[in-house]
């Protein structure tokens, strides 16, 4: 979709096609409505996670173009900040039934680049066309309040405003929903926008931003950069004249944002360490189904995997048995053909890092399936599963983000809640029991953004709020109505019309 006509193509064609590449797999920045070079004219490669062969060449983005992005969104600013709300809504329409239409070209796109298999990457487009759709409904609600003034005479309410030009940096394992949970409620609200997604997806984004353009939203209001984090990314953290800043992606990456981005609204949602509780009590198959989509899902790579399963010890060896029979079949491959249950990683340093947690796990725990890489071609590790492992152990502690899996026991629900408690995380959890006492006490005492019950820890809908507490993140919540007030801010209005000077608080 990135293509450049012809004559309008910045990159020459004799290195394209020393790169072994053609025109139309080099991308530009989009800034100011045109797809353009980076600054540095430079490009990087964006890899097929299954087969290791380049999808396109992206531009190397730097603090310059980080520059030229911010001047084009100042001067949209003014007029889309201006357009009433329903209009800017009619653009998301529009955006969403491109989306519908090009679901299945969008979702093959996502699969060669990140690597999920193909009916996960339709998911994920869907999840864009919801959040689109829903936020076009914003367009017309943005909802604020009015309460009655203490004084005669008197009356007073508070509004939505936009706030002004908003950063938005993207992980790559929603390379559309997550931008999409962003950009839309952001541009509803009136802000104009500097995108930096992934340097692992940058094709996805240039797909969700092709969209919007086609859908007729003005040039400058949204702008793309892609690049490396440590100079368009800390630019658009440390940028004084953007306003706000939305992001997703690593806990690590959240405390540098915390310590860098200067005096601007930032919402994080950072990592998690998510744990699927089984009672006693519990349909076991139905426990086990959700066990096996919480986390090998995505191959792991969602926030909101489950990598802990704490079970009840009398049922413990029961649930395992039948756990590891059905990880023992799920087939690992290309996530384009249709019987694959399991992708690749993201990359070599996903792969490395995922292999570095088993070898600790074999240490910390017993190994009862996978625990190893596949040799050839891509970034393939088996599903991995460890038992006995001890609550503080390191695997039971820190975010893998791969296939990996490690059972605890727990002797009763207290204890369970305590072992699910105690991680620095706090966005998904889970409990499958068959006793309202158990569901109710784990709905009140878990600490976590979200709480499943008898359902796995994945599997957020858009229309309810999402995001995390503890070290996942600031108290952002995404999606539903919640997901406007990230975009937003408030204005408080008193109208007066006694025609005299009133005094609140009683002052004569
Ligand atoms: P990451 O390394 O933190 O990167 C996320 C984004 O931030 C990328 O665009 C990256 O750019 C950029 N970036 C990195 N350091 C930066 C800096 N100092 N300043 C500005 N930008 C910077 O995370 P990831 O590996 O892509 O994503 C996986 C993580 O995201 C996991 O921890 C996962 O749990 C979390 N996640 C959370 C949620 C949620 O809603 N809570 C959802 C999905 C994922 P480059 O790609 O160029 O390095």
């Amino acid at each position: 979709m990135t293509r450049f006509p012809k004559k309008h193509n910045p990159f020459k064609r004799e290195r394209l096609i020393g790169l072994g590449l053609d025109m139309a797999s080099t991308h530009g920045h989009y800034i100011n409505g045109k797809w353009v070079q980076a600054s540095t004219r430079k490009t990087f490669p964006s890899i097929n996670p299954a087969t290791e062969k380049a999808i396109g060449r992206f531009a190397l983005g730097n603090e310059n173009d980080v520059e030229k992005a911010v001047r084009a969104a100042e001067n949209a600013f003014h007029a889309w900040s201006h357009t009433p709300a329903p209009k800017r809504a009619e653009v998301l329409y529009a955006a969403a039934r491109i989306m519908e239409e090009k679901k299945e070209w969008l979702a093959r796109r996502m699969t060669e680049e990140m690597g999920k298999v193909l009916r996960e990457a339709r998911g994920d487009v869907q999840e864009a066309i919801d959040i689109t759709y829903y936020m076009a409904g914003e367009g017309r609600r943005m909802f604020s309040y009015t309460a009655p003034s203490e004084l005669k005479n008197k009356t007073g309410y508070a509004m939505r405003r936009p706030i002004g030009i908003v950063g938005i940096i993207t992980p790559w394992n929603f390379p559309l929903a997550i931008p999409a949970w962003k950009i839309m409620p952001a541009l509803v609200g009136g802000n104009t926008i500097v995108f930096k997604p992934s340097s692992d997806t940058p094709r996805c984004a240039g797909d969700l931003v092709n969209v919007l353009s086609e859908a007729g939203l003005p040039s400058g209001v949204l702008n793309l950069v892609t690049g490396p984090a440590n100079t368009a990314g800390q630019r658009i953290v440390q940028h004084p004249r953007i306003r706000a800043l939305s992001f997703t992606g690593s806990k690590e990456t959240g405390e540098w944002i915390t310590r860098n981005a200067g005096v601007k609204r930032v919402g994080l949602e950072l990592g998690g360490k998510n744990g699927i509780l089984v009672m006693d009590d519990a349909d076991l198959e139905l426990a086990v189904e959700g066990i096996l989509w919480g986390a090998f899902g995505t191959t792991g790579q969602r926030c909101t995997a489950a990598s802990r399963v704490l079970v009840h010890e009398g049922i413990e060896k029961e649930l395992t048995e039948m756990l590891i029979k059905k990880v023992e079949k799920l087939k690992l491959g290309n996530g384009l053909k249709e019987e694959t249950d399991v992708g690749p990683l993201i990359n070599k340093r996903a792969l490395e890092k995922v292999h570095e947690y088993a070898e600790i796990g074999k240490k910390e725990g017993k190994l009862l399936c996978g625990g190893n890489k596949v040799e050839g071609k891509g970034s393939f590790f088996e599903p991995t599963v460890f038992t006995r492992v001890k609550p503080h152990a390191r695997i039971a502690q820190e975010e893998i983000f791969g296939p990996v899996l490690c059972i605890l026991h727990v002797k009763d629900l207290g204890q369970g809640i305590q072992v699910m408690n105690g991680i620095d995380y706090g966005l998904s959890s889970s409990i499958y029991t068959s006793n309202l006492y158990n569901a109710m006490k784990a709905i009140e005492e878990i600490e976590a953004g979200i709480t499943y019950v008898n359902s796995s820890t994945i599997g957020a809908e858009i229309h309810y709020p999402f995001g995390g507490i503890k070290g996942t993140g600031n108290g952002t919540r995404e999606a539903g109505w919640t997901g406007i007030e990230e975009f937003t801010e408030i204005k408080t209005v008193y109208i007066d019309y006694s025609g005299k000077l009133q005094k609140a608080q009683g002052i004569k």
